[in-house]
């Protein structure tokens, strides 16, 4: 399979050919930068794990340049950086036995233009060879550009199958922006709760980003056992760890759904929980 960058990266774990790890995959994430898909996706990598008959794929989009950089990393060129992130992120699939992952390796500025032909064609290679019934991409309230543009680049990709071949659930997680917001009947719950170990190496494999000081590993520990608490008041956590997520299949179902007026209905019915229970005690 031929992908637009000269500087992409395939990974198979267990050494299959790539159209082997494509066909076999359930579950797939799309994600902008290197460790997104172990902060926003572990309920599909947890899902895979250890199994004969799920198989998760992680893709990244961008080349994960831009990045942040400090400690034993602080005098790392971009070309350097690009080459730790990208070993880490192979780490992390290994360690989660991923059917694949694929780092496409695209500059940020050419993901976030609508105009990129490349980015479009390589995410449709990927899905034309991939059966995934389950995709996990970024939520379009999240709160980082890249992450948004990712994720409309990916709706693009998904809105352009044919209709019989579109996954069954898209679901938006959570990186930049927490989506305990929702209104309880807007969330979906991706349950965390399995393997929490593996959950902690895998985020441990993204040393670079760690190093200096941005504790991504607690983090999310913390964010999904915040969310398992603060589900609900009166019950004990049933899941010991929980991801939120936005249910975005009526988007890639229907391609003329507006983005925006289906993303701002989402706030819509936070404004009026928020309102109906003030007015309900005043
Ligand atoms: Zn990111």
């Amino acid at each position: 399979m031929n992908y637009s960058s000269p500087a992409v990266d395939v990974f198979v774990p267990d050494g299959r050919s790539v159209a082997e790890a494509l066909a076999r995959t359930t579950h797939l994430c799309l994600a902008a930068h290197q460790d997104d898909i172990e902060i926003m996706a572990y309920h599909g990598i947890g899902e895979c794990h250890g199994r004969k008959d799920r198989w998760f794929t992680g893709v990244v989009l961008t080349d994960g340049s831009g990045s942040p950089r400090s400690g034993k990393f602080a005098n790392h060129t971009d070309e350097q950086m690009k080459a730790v992130r990208r070993a880490e992120q192979r780490k992390a699939a290994k360690l989660g036995q991923y059917a694949a992952v694929i780092q496409l390796a695209h500059p940020s500025t050419v993901v976030k233009s609508s105009k990129s032909a490349a980015v479009l064609a390589d995410l449709a290679a990927i899905l034309s060879s991939c059966p995934a019934k389950i995709v996990y991409l970024h939520n379009p309230a999240d709160k980082h550009d890249t992450h948004v543009a990712v994720f409309l680049r990916c709706l693009e990709a998904l809105r352009a199958l044919p209709k019989g071949k579109r996954p069954q659930q898209i679901l938006g997680c959570e990186v930049w922006r927490n989506l305990d917001w929702l209104v309880d009947t807007d969330k979906v719950l991706l349950d965390d709760s399995a393997n929490p170990a593996l959950a902690a190496k895998l985020i441990g494999a993204f040393q670079s980003q760690i190093a200096g000081g941005k504790r991504y590993d607690r983090a999310s520990a913390g964010r999904r056992l915040a969310n398992a608490t603060f589900h609900t008041s009166h019950a004990t956590d049933a899941a010991k760890a929980i991801t939120w997520a936005m249910d975005l299949t009526p988007l890639v179902l229907d391609e003329k759904l507006s983005v925006e007026q289906f993303t701002l209905a989402h706030l819509d019915r936070l404004r009026a929980d928020v309102a109906g229970r003030i007015r309900k005690f005043a």
